[in-house]
C-alpha cells in the first residue's frame, strides 16, 4: 500500500518541500452558453495551500464565463478539490506515474466506462452512484483524468441522490406517508 515515509516532494509553485504534493484537475476555461457549455481542464499541481489559491483564483476569474452555472459546476468542483488539499500525503497520481513511467492511456473500454460517468450516469440518482464507485475501482490506476471523469460523476449523482432523497423526505413529513400522490 502506501509507503511508510512517503518522500517529500517539491512544489512547482513556491518551491517548498510538501509530503502532500497534490495532482487535481481543475477547469481552466468554462463558458456557460445556457443550453451548452465550452470547457477546457488542465491539472494543477501543488501544495495544499499553493493548490487552494490557484484554484480559487481559477474559480473566481471564471465567475462572469460561467454566470448561472457557476454555483452548480464551478464552486462545487473547487469546494471539493478544497477538501481533497486537507487529505494527507501525495496524490496517488505521482505513484501511477512512477510505477508505470511509459503511462498508456487505457483501452477503449475503460476510457468509455470513465467518460459515461461524468456524461451521463452522473445524472442518474442511485444508479449513477452505483456506477461511478465501480468506474471508479475499474480506473483507479489510471490518469487522473479518467478517474475525475468517473470521481464527478459520482459526486454529481450522489447529490442528486441526496436531494431527491430530501425531497422524499420532505413531501412525507409535509404530506404525511400515508397519502403520498406518487
Ligand atoms: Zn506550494
Amino acid at each position: 500500500m502506501s509507503d511508510p515515509a512517503p518522500r517529500r516532494r517539491i512544489c512547482p509553485s513556491c518551491r517548498r518541500e510538501t509530503s502532500s504534493l497534490k495532482y487535481e484537475l481543475f477547469l481552466e476555461s468554462w463558458l456557460f452558453l445556457l443550453v451548452a457549455a465550452a470547457y477546457e481542464v488542465r491539472p494543477f499541481v501543488a501544495c495544499p495551500s499553493c493548490l487552494r489559491r490557484s484554484v480559487w483564483k481559477k474559480a473566481v476569474a471564471l465567475l462572469p464565463a460561467a454566470h448561472l452555472s457557476w454555483p452548480l459546476v464551478v464552486f462545487p468542483w473547487a469546494a471539493f478539490l478544497t477538501v481533497c488539499t486537507f487529505i494527507p500525503g501525495h496524490s496517488s497520481q505521482f505513484a501511477i506515474s512512477e510505477r508505470n513511467p511509459a503511462y498508456l492511456d487505457p483501452p477503449a473500454w475503460r476510457r468509455w466506462v470513465a467518460a459515461l460517468g461524468r456524461t451521463f450516469f452522473a445524472y442518474l440518482p442511485v444508479l449513477g452512484v452505483v456506477y461511478c464507485a465501480v468506474a471508479l475501482y475499474l480506473t483507479r490506476n489510471d490518469d487522473a483524468h479518467y478517474r475525475s471523469s468517473a470521481r464527478t460523476g459520482l459526486i454529481i449523482s450522489a447529490l442528486l441522490t441526496a436531494l431527491l432523497a430530501g425531497a422524499i423526505l420532505y413531501d412525507g413529513c409535509v404530506n404525511g406517508w400515508g397519502n403520498a400522490k406518487w
